[in-house]
């Protein structure tokens, strides 16, 4: 490590270097006193206090609201191949966590939350999909690709850099691009000892949503007591797999917009020695289906609530709350008494609290007691700095409703 680099100066307004002391990487534009002159989006920066003292590095971008992303605090630390090769090191150490033999498709790093703000890298067996979704980060593609290449020893790397927030950082919208090796169309991973086919290149995100890996688990417990389970939102079918392995008698119906991802429920079934014949794949809207399926008198045992962010923004919060709320009263009304409902949330603007309340709306609505048996955030894989709770998106809750 050298001292030797500097790096341009980004003044703070008096008093505004608190929350970073306390470990937060995210300076917004108005708590800069004097922007970095000369310097182009994603460039390296020295933040220093309104006193003139050193708080900390990090990249910078002018047509953010988040100006600077912190990299590191440690005035000693040059943004380098090695400070590269050590948080990835650090990231790759922390998933050791899970035996290979079980679980070999995991996130390995999580932006923030692994000290690399702007970067995700999800593991499917030998193969990493990256995705960048700032210019900082684009700014050290090339050492992020050499660093997971000599730190994992992976066989392909593909860029998913797909994602419309890149458009707010000045960066290209990009179709899929093989970064290291070779990638293909189909990878075999094992999630607690679950088998699962993953499209790298046409899946969803990066391909696979590794963040339900324990909440899957969990639900094994109820779908062995239960007859007819509904997965909604199933996409590739993650909750429905499990559950036809707890119990070879259930049935179970997977509903999802998507036809290739149904198409792949399917695929995962047969690949789990499960016949597909036996259960139910449905194409549709899950409002629509819900609403048939209580016009129709059907009732579950089991019902999961896995639905895409309703709220993409702030200003969405209320409309998405609103949304909860209808989907959770008719996710109950197909439950028969005594029955289990899981309901997720992945949008980061809707709280836990947000979400049960939700729940418990939908309970007052339907006149029917609710008891709250466990929740859940992300799994370990999806470690949440602790200074920076608004980078935690997922809640979910298993209860039982009367
Ligand atoms: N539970 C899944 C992940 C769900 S992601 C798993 O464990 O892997 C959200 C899914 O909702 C996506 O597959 C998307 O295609 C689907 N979707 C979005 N809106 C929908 C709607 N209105 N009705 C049905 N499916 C929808």
């Amino acid at each position: 490590m050298s001292s030797s680099v500097h790096y341009p100066t980004a003044s703070l307004k008096p008093r505004r270097e608190e929350s970073l002391l306390n470990g937060h990487l995210w300076i917004f534009s108005g708590a800069l006193q004097q922007p970095p002159h000369w310097i182009e989006p994603g460039g390296l920066v020295d933040v220093k206090s309104a006193t003139g003292d050193f708080v900390a590095r990090g990249y910078y971008n002018p047509n953010t609201d988040i100006a600077i992303r912190i990299l590191t605090r440690d005035i000693e630390e040059s943004i380098d191949e090695e400070f590269m090769r050590r948080r990835i090191r650090s990231a790759v150490a922390l998933r050791q966590v899970f035996d290979p033999d079980k679980t070999n498709t995991y996130r390995l790093v999580n932006a923030e939350g692994d000290g690399l703000p702007g970067l995700i890298v999800d593991r499917f067996a030998e193969i990493l999909v990256v995705q960048i979704h700032t210019a900082g980060m684009e700014r050290m593609h090339s050492l992020v690709i050499d660093a997971l290449v000599e730190e994992t020893g992976t066989r392909g790397i593909l860029m998913r850099n797909d994602s419309q927030s890149r458009r707010r950082e000045g960066l290209e919208v990009e179709g899929p691009e093989v970064a290291f090796g070779g990638v293909p169309t189909q990878v075999a991973v094992r999630e607690n000892g679950v088998l699962f086919l993953v499209d790298p290149w046409q899946g969803q995100k990066t391909g696979f949503f590794l963040d339900q890996r324990d909440k899957r688990e969990a639900l094994r417990k109820y779908a062995g007591h239960a007859d007819r389970i509904l997965n909604c939102f199933s996409y590739t079918g993650g909750f429905s797999v499990y559950a036809a392995l707890s119990n070879p008698n259930a049935h179970i119906t997977s509903v999802d917009t998507s036809a290739p991802a149904i198409e792949a429920a399917r695929e995962q079934f047969m690949l789990n020695g499960i016949e597909p014949n036996a259960h139910q794949f449905l194409i549709a809207d899950v409002f629509d289906y819900l609403e048939q399926a209580q016009r129709d008198g059907e009732l579950f045992d089991v019902v999961v609530l896995d639905p895409p962010a309703f709220a993409k923004t702030k200003d969405a919060r209320s409309q998405a709350l609103k949304a909860y709320r209808r989907l959770n009263t008719l996710g109950m009304e197909v439950l028969r008494p005594g029955g289990i409902l899981l309901t997720c949330s992945c949008s980061g603007f809707i709280g836990m609290d947000d979400l049960l309340g939700a729940v418990s709306q939908a309970a007052q609505r339907l006149q029917r007691p609710v008891q709250l048996l466990e929740t859940y955030t992300h799994g370990v894989d999806h470690p949440i700095h602790l200074a920076m709770p608004e980078t935690s998106y997922l809640k979910a809750i298993f209860c039982r409703v009367g």
